[in-house]
Formats: structure tokens, sequence, C-alpha cells
């Protein structure tokens, strides 16, 4: 059995991004890494232009100014300006040339074709230097990036249609169980509700990740043999849940061994998630995941996802830590590291009830994960404690 340090380390040391490269239309690109450094084809702004609706002057030491014409947001600029004069301007609007400083409306008395101001202007003020975003071809994005709704906003401004970024993993789903039941049948005695499909194809979905396939086998060696082996065809990483266990109806382990998968690790000294598999065959990855539900989630979040942000070329993998004041006391001497559901409100974190790795239930309240090290802890109220913060929008 590994420790939890060991098994992320195990997991990075075995991966590498993935070298495939797609061109894809910037608006489709939400969630995407950028496969090569982005080059700025044109300054931002490439013309002078005005931060705020007011006169741009050209400067002089009185502080009374002509008004000799206006610039509209998206004219050009072409009027010359004498010293001692001014233009009416707008935000956005292009600076003409001969004006060296834009004074806002509310500094200024407008008196006929003349204006007063209050203060002598610095020269530059509200006024956006050409490039004083991005220079033209200057690398304005690093190779990694992840692309979030900003990200395609400024490649847009830049007037970049597509976009190079590295291929989404492919993932595929497998849950194992006699007992499972699609939602919509009726319930036989014995048998459960099967939700970690469902769970699973969520949290890649947050991911930006659609899977290639989500299917169901029995508990039996045959059917899980042939279903990793469809899998395997068509997946850079496949997920398993269930039937990694030591009971007589577990076939996971047998049938990735006999499918040639090479185990890089099983057993973490954790809860929940102990039986946890990581496997490799050529450029497939397989996780066997507990089928507890929660342990299913735990070990998505602390060990899958780390691997696709990973595959996807990220710099950082992983959800983010931190550390924080925990709400109330708290103690533990169990010898394995546990991840325990908590809600963080108001700056603090509370260890919700329900903890066991076959409920659901406080997971769907959590919004972190509270990290307790091997061997326990005791803690005090506003204590720091480390958390995972779990993801909360669709995407990362
Ligand atoms: P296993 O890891 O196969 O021993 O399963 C552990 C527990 O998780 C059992 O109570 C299973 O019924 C339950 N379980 C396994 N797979 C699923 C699933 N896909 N959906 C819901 N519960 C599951
Ligand atoms: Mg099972």
């Amino acid at each position: 059995m590994i420790s939890v340090e060991e098994a992320s380390h195990l997991i990075d040391q075995n991966s590498l991004p993935i070298r495939e490269i797609e061109t894809l239309s910037v608006s489709s690109s939400l969630g995407r890494v950028l496969a090569k450094s982005l080059k700025a084809p044109l300054s931002l702004p490439n013309f002078r232009q005005s931060a705020m609706d007011g006169y741009a002057v050209s400067l002089h030491k009185d502080l009374s100014y002509r008004v000799v014409g206006e610039v509209q947001t998206g004219d050009p600029s072409n009027i010359e300006l004498k010293v001692g004069e001014c233009v009416r301007i707008y935000t956005g609007a292009a600076v003409p040339d001969s004006a060296n400083a834009v004074v806002i409306q509310e500094k200024v008395k407008r008196i006929d074709h003349n204006i007063l101001l209050e203060t002598t202007p610095k020269a530059g003020q509200n006024i956006r230097a050409i490039g004083s975003q991005v220079k033209a071809g200057s690398l304005c994005l690093d190779k990694g990036q992840l692309l979030n709704p900003a990200g395609l906003g400024f490649i847009q401004s830049l007037g970049i249609e597509s976009v190079e970024v590295i291929r989404q993993p492919k993932v595929s789903i497998i849950v194992t169980g006699n007992e499972l039941t699609p939602p919509g049948s009726p319930l036989e005695p014995g048998k459960i509700y099967e939700s970690n499909s469902t769970l699973l194809k969520s949290a890649l979905q947050q991911k930006g990740i659609t899977p290639q396939l989500v299917t169901q086998t029995k508990d039996t060696l045959e059917g899980t043999q042939a279903i990793i082996e469809k899998a395997e065809q068509e997946s850079d990483v496949v997920l398993i849940s269930g039937g990694i266990s030591v009971g007589d109806y577990d076939f996971v382990g047998k049938a990735l061994e006999n499918k040639n998968v090479k185990t890089i690790f099983y057993r973490v000294k954790q809860r929940p998630g102990k039986p946890l598999l990581f496997g490799q065959k050529d450029t497939t990855f397989f996780f066997a995941l507990p089928g507890n539900p929660a342990s299913t989630l735990s070990c998505f979040y602390i060990y899958v996802s780390p691997l696709l942000d990973r595959l996807m070329g990220l710099e950082t993998t992983g959800l983010n830590r931190m550390k924080l004041p925990i709400a109330h006391s708290y103690r533990s001497d169990e010898p394995r590291a546990l991840f325990l559901k908590a809600r963080v409100q108001n700056e603090k974190v509370q260890i919700l009830d329900s903890q066991s790795s076959s409920m659901l239930i406080s997971f769907a309240k959590a919004n972190a994960l509270v990290y307790i090290p091997e061997n326990g802890l005791d803690l005090k109220a506003l204590d720091p404690v480390e958390i995972l913060l779990l993801p909360n929008g669709l995407i990362h």
C-alpha cells in the first residue's frame, strides 16, 4: 500500500501531455489548452485611445482651451490641434496625434466654444498608449494556457479567428456490478440505482470533456475483459468503477491483468478509496475506482483530474489547495490519510456529517475536501487545515 503523495507522484511521473494538436475556432475553444505560444499580430490598443469621455487637449500653461471639433468613437482622428486647442472626445475614440492629454468631462466647464479646466493636466493622462496591453509581435499567451472566457475574448480582440490547442483526452467510463439498475426501470429486490456513470460523466463535463463511451458490465471476468478491450481501443483514459476490491466477484484486477495492463500502483493509504488501481497499457491509462460512490468521486478529483490536466498540457494540475481555519475542533488518529467532505463558508472550514464512502449526500453539499494526513491530527477551532477546493463551474 502506498501513500497519497507517492500515488500522485507516480501518476505525474508516468504521464506526458498529449502531442496531437487541433485547430479550432476561437469560439469553440473554451476550456482547451494552447498548444503553441501565441504571438500578437497587432498591438493593443493599436492607436492612441481615449480612456474617458471628455476633451483631448494640446497642452499649454493656461487652463482654458478652444474646442475645435469632435472625435466620436470609431472615427479617424485626423484633426490637427494647435497648442491651446482641444476636441470633444469619447471613451475608445482615437486621440489626435497633436493632443497630449484627455481631461474627463466632469472636471471641465464648457462655455460655448471654450472649456475651462480646474488644474493643469498631466501629459498622457487618460490616454491608452499604443501597445500598453500588448505589443505587435510579442508573445502574449504561453503554451499551456487554459482558455477561459477572458482568454477567448482577448484572442478575438487581436483579430485571430482560430487557435491551435491540444487534443482533448478521450475518456471511457465502465461501471461494473450485477446490482446496478438504470434509473427509470423498476428496482428489483437487492438491486440499486446506478449512479457512478452520471457522477463521473458530470465530473468530466466540468473539465470540458465528453466521454467517448459510457457502459456497464455484470460481475463476470469475460464481460469485464471484453469491455476493457473495447474501451482501450478508443481511449487515452479508461475509468472503471467497482469490482476492484477483494470480494469473490470483483473481477476488474484480474481482467486488467489478463488484458496486459501493467499495474503502476494498487491500494493507497487513504479513506475513502483504498482499493484504487492505476495502470497503463501502451498509451492508455486505466483507473479502477472503488465502487462506493463517494470513493469513486474522491479518487476522480484527487487522481484522475490531475492526470487529465497533465494530458491536456496544463502547467499546474489538480484541485487548488490552500489552508484555511477550521470552524470547530477535530481529532483523528487514523493511520490512513483522510479526505473529508467539507463546506467553506466565511473563510472557515466546516467538516460535514455523513462521511461514509457509500454516501453522496455530504458530497452533494460540499465545496471542498479537507485533507488529513496519515496518522491523524488534533485540531482546535481556528487551527489551519489543508483543503482542496472542488470545482464549482462548468469548466475547472
Ligand atoms: P464494489 O467496489 O464493486 O465492491 O462496490 C462497492 C459499493 O459501491 C457497493 O455497495 C456497490 O453496490 C456500490 N456501487 C458500485 N458501483 C456503483 C455504481 N455504478 N453506482 C452506484 N453504486 C455503486
Ligand atoms: Mg461490485
